[in-house]
């Protein structure tokens, strides 16, 4: 069967009309989906700029100043700004945000091993958060100053 040039036409017009239906379609990805970039620097040193990097998407989105990173074996398994403006959430501390994150990535609530790297000292309720994650210490400010491991109540 012969396909004439009108044809072949229609078929590519239909084509291309039905590509933004596939788009939409397609299962929205959001940033937290996106694959964490890992830093060069696997110290303390390079967790912490990575939380401070976090605290100026905070700023830059209107949010308050806080950025915090979760790490496992070297790894970012978790980050965030805060969100308590954006969300309009006053438990989206960026600590809350970035253990929210890290355990939606490993499927798991268990974030034994990890550390919480944050720009300022986690408040009571992320420590809390940070305990019932199981989290082993914490790590906070321009100077890497040792947290500790979290405690359930200050
Ligand atoms: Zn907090």
């Amino acid at each position: 069967m012969k396909i004439s040039t009108k044809q072949r036409r229609r078929a590519m017009m239909l084509a291309l009309a039905a590509m933004p239906l596939a788009a939409a379609l397609r299962p929205a990805r959001s940033a937290d989906s996106e694959p964490i970039a890992q830093p060069g620097d696997k110290t303390d040193a390079g967790f912490i700029e990575r939380a401070f990097f976090m605290r100026r998407r905070a700023l830059d989105s209107g949010d308050q100043g806080y950025g915090a990173v979760v790490v496992r074996d070297g790894i970012i398994v978790g980050q965030s700004p805060s969100h308590v403006v954006v969300k309009r959430d006053p438990t989206a501390h960026a600590e809350m945000e970035a253990i929210r994150d890290a355990a939606r990535r490993l499927g798991s609530r268990d974030l034994s091993g990890c550390t919480l790297y944050s720009s300022s000292p986690a408040c009571p309720m992320c420590e809390a958060a940070a305990y019932w994650a199981g989290i082993e210490r914490m790590v906070f400010g321009r100077g890497a100053s040792d947290g500790g491991s979290p405690r359930l109540c200050g």
